[in-house]
């Protein structure tokens, strides 16, 4: 029986459900996927460039944990590229750090420590969706 993976915490969610190609007219890509988890290490070590110790951290993973997601999500990363197929932001083992809204009238993401979750603190729509549901993950700690 295969041992269950802890959940490795997310931060910020993506703001986007993933990426498609450009430039490539008439041909169905064959996307690749990306974890979520995978997207967080970029996140973390390339676009805010914490050391793997620190995006460890962040992910509450241990650091050669962290690595191997990372060298992961650089091989499936530069597979998009080379290969020009399109990247979709889906599925993985974690959890959000708080619960994440996603307004569908303007299309902005928030996190809920702000008082009023029922409208959106952009532009006071209702019409709201849990990123845990945008997802497909369900909230654990
Ligand atoms: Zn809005």
């Amino acid at each position: 029986m295969p041992r269950k993976k802890r959940n490795r915490r997310i931060q910020v969610p993506p703001v986007i459900k993933g990426m498609s190609v450009f430039g490539v007219r008439g041909r169905k890509s064959n996307e690749v996927t990306l974890r979520l988890e995978e997207y967080e290490t970029i996140r973390l070590l390339d676009y805010q460039h914490l050391t793997q110790e620190q995006a460890a951290v962040h992910m509450n993973v241990s650091r050669p944990t962290l690595t191997r997601i990372y060298e992961e999500a650089r091989i499936k990363v530069a597979t998009a590229f080379v290969e020009g197929r399109d990247l979709i932001f889906r599925g993985g083992d974690i959890y959000f750090d708080k619960n994440w809204f996603k307004c569908n009238s303007c299309q902005a993401s928030f996190s809920n420590y702000s008082a009023d979750t029922s409208h959106c603190p952009v532009c006071n729509s209702s019409d709201l969706i849990s990123l845990n549901e945008f997802y497909g993950q369900s909230t654990e700690k």
